[in-house]
């Protein structure tokens, strides 16, 4: 059977975005002469889209129109994901999109979650983020890293209707992470987790923990271990959200850990790798916030040039003074630059080649343009960016996140500077 009539099948089984993806991909030529499913054909240019991929970011695209966009001013203000919101990402296969059809997901590609968010966080990055939390660190954890009784228990559950989060950070334990002081205590065939996490997204919906915490504090951050924790887990506590300046509608809160009694079946990896885990998963979700960054800059254009190309002052378009066009220009030049980036940390990651400076280089520059892109966009709309009349003012409050979570600016630039040295020192 061909790549794409296997995809339709896969997709098939989904949802409805995914169910008019495999519609089209069973009739089109393209369905006739593909004949494997390979890795990406990196002698086409980055940002090239197969058929697949152009149909799910269409989808995406006009999901977050439809079903986002109407909310995205009241879930700002509550600061609060609408319930809507969530079963509509849900129904259209954007949670689970890797996920094997065996586990009901379409099995689609890392390309396609990162396309998703990006589109999503055109309309709103509060929502992507969820998305790309659930998709990029969760979904994969559980892929690489489960056994074959928590992809059965967990995966199901991720495609259908439950948000996972990811508890890594601390109170005292923020960029030096594995500084933590959570404590997995073994008692009998059982693990007692404790302590406290902080900066947890999704936390008030969500119904699947992956939590970080030392089993063995003797060893360093080798005693790190990763653990599968269920919401409704004696222990589990919730805090409340935190009120923040941007991408205020992903509920963002303190999780306590008071005595969490779980299975030592529930350890995802081995005890003590839980380290590793972090790393790598990071290193691939970075790829994520990248995709997010350059998907919050083109909303903010998108909703920026129509009205200056319209606006008057001094008897013509603003458009039409060129010290505008040039700075338009240039804003745009930065946004291909980030965009080709993030497509390209995709493309190697998919083809199986390092990738982790270019997701590190990705997410810095995609952050740093997308912080240009909303100041810019602010004030060439004059008075009115200023308010909330138009949504360019929650893009600037959005965009800010971007350089602090999954590593801040600095933490980037110590990745690629570490990643360069090693390059002149093997040469
Ligand atoms: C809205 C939001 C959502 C989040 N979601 C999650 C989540 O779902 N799960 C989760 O686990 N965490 C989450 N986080 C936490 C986030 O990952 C951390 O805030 C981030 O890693 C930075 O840690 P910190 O806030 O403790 O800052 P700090 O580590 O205290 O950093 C403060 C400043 O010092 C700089 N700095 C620190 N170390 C160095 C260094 N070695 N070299 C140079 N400069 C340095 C930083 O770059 C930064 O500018 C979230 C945070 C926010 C704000």
């Amino acid at each position: 059977m061909n790549y794409a009539k296997t995809m339709a099948l896969r997709v098939c089984r989904q949802s409805y975005a995914l169910r008019n993806v495999a519609k089209s991909l069973l009739s089109s030529p393209a369905a006739r002469c593909q004949s494997t499913l390979s890795a990406p054909d990196l002698s086409l240019p980055v940002t090239h889209l197969n058929e697949e991929e152009s149909m799910m970011k269409e989808a995406a695209a006009k999901f977050a129109k439809e079903r986002i966009a109407p909310y995205v001013q009241e879930m700002d203000a509550k600061g609060e994901t609408h319930p809507d919101v969530l079963q509509g990402m849900f129904e259209n296969g954007f949670m689970g999109i890797e996920v094997e059809p065996e586990y009901g997901g379409p099995g689609s590609s890392f390309a396609v979650a990162n396309m998703v968010i990006e589109e999503l966080s055109k309309v709103d990055p509060a929502i992507s983020v969820c998305c790309d939390i659930h998709n990029t660190l969760i979904i994969t954890a559980l892929r690489n890293y489960g056994t074959k009784a928590q992809k059965d228990k967990y995966l199901p559950m991720a495609v259908t209707d439950s948000v996972g989060s990811f508890c890594l950070s601390e109170p005292s334990s923020g960029s030096d992470a594995f500084a933590m002081k959570t404590k997995a205590t073994r008692d009998g065939d059982d693990y007692v987790i404790s302590g406290q996490k902080c900066w947890i997204s999704s936390a008030t919906f969500a119904k699947i923990f992956l939590v970080f915490a030392n089993a063995d504090f003797t060893k360093g951050y080798r005693g790190i271990t990763a653990f599968l924790v269920d919401r409704d887990t004696k222990g589990l506590v919730i805090g409340k959200p935190e009120n923040k300046l941007g991408i205020r509608a992903s509920p963002t809160c303190p999780v306590y850990f008071e005595d969490v009694r779980v299975p030592a079946s529930n350890v995802l990896g081995e005890v003590g790798k839980g380290y590793k885990i972090s790393m790598e998963l990071l290193n691939e979700g970075r790829i994520g916030i990248g995709a997010q960054m350059i998907g919050l800059a083109q909303g903010c254009m998108d909703a920026t040039v129509p009205y200056i190309m319209e606006r008057e002052q001094f008897g013509q378009k603003l458009w039409d003074f060129q010290s505008m066009q040039h700075q338009v220009a240039h804003v745009a030049t930065q946004i291909e630059a980030a965009r080709t980036m993030v497509y390209n940390a995709i493309r190697l990651r998919e083809a199986g080649q390092p990738f982790i400076k270019e997701a590190a280089m990705c997410k810095l520059l995609s952050a740093e343009v997308a912080s240009l892109t909303t100041s810019k966009c602010l004030e060439w709309m004059g008075g009115v960016g200023f308010t909330k009349d138009y949504p360019v003012e929650k893009f600037y409050r959005d965009c800010k996140i971007g350089a602090i979570y999954e590593g801040t600016n600095n933490i980037q630039l110590n990745t690629i500077a570490k990643l360069i040295k090693e390059e002149y020192l093997r040469q």
